[in-house]
């Protein structure tokens, strides 16, 4: 049988950033995508500006740079001027790509895509239901619907559903979130243009609003904004906020397999890529304390409280957004909500 040192599961964000960090390593490493093509995901590719500074990203990668952002209520609008970039949105398929591009010169890296890891046993696993690999440690990189976290028999409770459609064209300019009580409880719809195209989407928790009432409510909203989705694409996708652990053992979980995306801003590519970088950091030095988990927990944690507030609210939650958006006018509250949710 075949063997490696590290077997990574799944070659988004998190995955690719833990091969990058074990790349040129004493590791043999592995890193097994499903996909033919590594990099598209269900994704609105909106990124903050931490994790811009993170990724360190070319310019030509992308796609528009704002700065501000538009939140809107039924009775109200107020524009958030950051006077400088502060947010972003990128391809995922060429932000994927120009991860692997970074693992290419690697002679450690070994990349298979294309294979379905199907069964999981303590020391190996089997892709494409026959051939069997060894390993020392694996790395659950596998996203919101980890097989291998099914395998550690992690439970998930707190699973959101996001879908988007993807209109073409360039009709919109800015980022704008619409919080909208009624029709999108304490979740909001957004609006992420690209160069070409924008991604129009919601995303809801399946045990407060069923995904079906969700769309529809959804639609409900982009009639009364008069938006067009007939030319979109619909894409839905899970996202896993429910955070459990990420080492169990010689395995570990990163990203949206461990649970790390927030359950307020839907944000989970920031912390898809320093977990994976932690854990990479971790199987080098078992005794590497993984500090920027533990801060994007803590994180994860207050978006949790103040989702659970908003929810509270419940008939009294659109009075709370009316008042949000009318105090964020005030420049120094508008700084305070930024540096919550980003
Ligand atoms: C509609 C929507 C909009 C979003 N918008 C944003 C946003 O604007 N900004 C943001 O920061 N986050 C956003 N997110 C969340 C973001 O997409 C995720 O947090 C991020 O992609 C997590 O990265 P990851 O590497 O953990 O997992 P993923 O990107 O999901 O990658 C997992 C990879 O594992 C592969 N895989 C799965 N199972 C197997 C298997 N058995 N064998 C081999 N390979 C496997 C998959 O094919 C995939 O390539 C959004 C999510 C959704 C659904």
């Amino acid at each position: 049988m075949k063997s490696f040192d590290v077997i990574i599961i799944g070659a988004g964000p998190a995955g690719l950033q833990c091969a990058k960090i074990l790349a040129g390593s004493q590791k043999s490493v592995l890193l097994i995508e499903k996909n033919k093509i590594i990099g598209p995901k269900v994704c609105a590719g909106g990124l903050t500006r931490k994790c811009f500074n993170y990724l360190q990203l070319p310019d030509y990668l992308v796609e528009r740079t704002y700065q501000k952002i538009i939140f809107q209520t039924p009775f109200n609008k107020t524009i958030l001027r950051f006077g400088e970039n502060f947010l972003y949105t990128v391809d995922r398929k060429k932000l994927g790509q120009w991860q692997l591009e970074k693992l290419r010169s690697a002679e450690n890296i070994e990349i298979k895509n294309g294979s379905a890891v199907t069964e999981f046993k303590k020391n190996y696993i089997i892709v494409n239901g026959s051939e069997k690999i060894g390993y020392k440690y694996l790395v659950g990189a596998d996203g919101s619907n980890s097989a291998v976290r099914r395998f550690l028999g992690v439970k998930t409770k707190l699973t959101g559903i996001a879908f988007q459609y993807i209109v073409p064209g360039r009709k919109f300019k800015d980022i704008q979130i619409f919080l909208n009580s009624r029709l999108f409880g304490a979740w909001y719809a957004w609006i992420f243009p690209y160069k070409n195209s924008a991604s129009i989407g919601y995303g809801c928790f399946p045990m407060v609003i069923s995904p079906k009432k969700a769309k529809e409510n959804f639609l409900k909203w982009a009639k009364s904004q008069k938006i067009d989705l007939s030319q979109g694409e619909y894409q839905a996708a899970a996202i896993n906020c429910d955070y459990r652990g990420h080492k169990f053992g010689n395995v570990f979980l990163v990203g949206d397999a461990a649970g790390l995306v927030s359950g307020l801003t839907g944000e989970g590519i920031y912390q898809a890529l320093i977990s994976g970088e932690e854990i990479a950091k971790l199987i080098l030095n078992s005794s590497y304390k993984c500090e920027e988990i533990k801060k994007a927990r803590a994180e994860i944690r207050i978006h949790k409280i103040l989702l659970v507030t908003i929810y509270i609210f419940g008939p009294l939650r659109w009075m709370l957004y009316e008042i949000v958006v009318l105090a964020v006018k005030n420049k120094f509250l508008a700084r305070i909500l930024l540096r919550v949710l980003t």
